[in-house]
């Protein structure tokens, strides 16, 4: 019932990597988030690919609860049980030490995920108790999931919330050999209370600064992230890669592009056209704006919402 997508701030940082030269940490935390991202989308292929209909998935949803801020990156319900899932796309060697979890190549701790779950299970448990949920007739279990093949952990604890890798075959087939009662009208509109009371994006965002004149301009390459520079009848084709865009879907994705990290500036023919820098054509430009927004103001003071 809610499918994934990239969230906006990752969709922010996507284009300004490729626009400006990032700081280290800011392209540090850029690429976790696209590491992330990748490690939710494995995840989701491996769960839809066997998973029967009487389950309900929901997929990144963001809660407040008492001032704390939480997301959980998969909910599954079924008629019998709701579990949570995080899910970790850390690769390289780990190891536990004192309840702490640290990499074993930097020394340095990171989350410790059990706990992690665990207080996200609790929140997420209040939140049932506020929709009216009776919490003491629902079985809720939360899972950690490491999906990378590279990750290890150094003396693993024995512990049924987490599941490694070479783990994730068995621990699927449970769900998918689970015979099941049809999902009833209560799991529906539970599911349907989640996503009324879902924060729409998290209020915390890290993008660095940036300002206009310093991102560089152009059509950036919808399949390598590399900037277009030739131009075929009505198709783009990236000199790098070979993709192939239509010259429309190309423009409008960049004009998405240049609304969603300048939200305040207008999109105008003159806008678009110096941000694409590519097109030569401003009539071209007006045409596709006339068709995909909405036009205000008359004659040179036009701009498209
Ligand atoms: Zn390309």
């Amino acid at each position: 019932m809610k499918h994934r997508y990239e969230s906006k701030e990752l969709l922010q940082f996507r284009a300004l990597h490729s626009r400006m030269k990032l700081l280290e940490k800011d392209l540090t935390y850029y690429l976790n988030l696209e590491k992330g991202f990748e490690g939710e989308r494995y995840f989701d292929e491996r769960l839809s690919k066997h998973l029967s209909d009487d389950w309900i998935v929901l997929n990144d949803l963001i809660f407040e609860v008492n001032n704390t801020i939480f997301q959980i990156d998969t909910i599954l319900i079924c008629n019998i049980a709701i579990y949570l899932f995080e899910i970790k796309n850390l690769d390289g060697d780990y190891y536990i030490e004192n309840n702490k979890w640290y990499s074993k190549i930097t020394s340095k701790e990171i989350k410790n995920p059990l706990q992690q779950i665990a207080r996200s299970g609790s929140l997420f448990r209040r939140i049932l108790q506020d929709l009216g949920c009776d919490v003491s007739k629902i079985s809720l279990e939360y899972y950690v999931i490491f999906v990378h093949p590279e990750f290890h952990l150094y003396q693993a604890p024995i512990n049924h919330q987490l599941i490694f890798p070479a783990q994730m075959n068995r621990f699927m087939d449970k769900f998918y050999s689970k015979p099941l009662p049809q999902l009833s009208n209560t799991n529906f509109k539970l599911a349907e209370q989640l996503l009324t009371i879902q924060l729409k994006e998290s209020p915390y965002s890290r993008i660095p600064e940036y300002s206009y004149d310093k991102l560089k301009k152009g059509i950036i390459c919808s399949n390598c992230r590399s900037f277009i520079i030739k131009g075929v009848n009505k198709s783009l084709v990236c000199k790098k890669c070979g993709h192939h865009e239509d010259i429309e879907s190309a423009i409008l994705r960049s004009t998405n592009e240049y609304k969603l990290l300048f939200p305040k500036r207008k999109v105008t023919t003159n806008s678009i056209h110096e941000w694409c820098k590519i097109i030569n054509s401003k009539k071209l430009i007006r045409r596709i704006l006339t068709t995909n927004f909405r036009a205000q103001g008359i004659g040179r003071s036009t701009f498209y919402i």
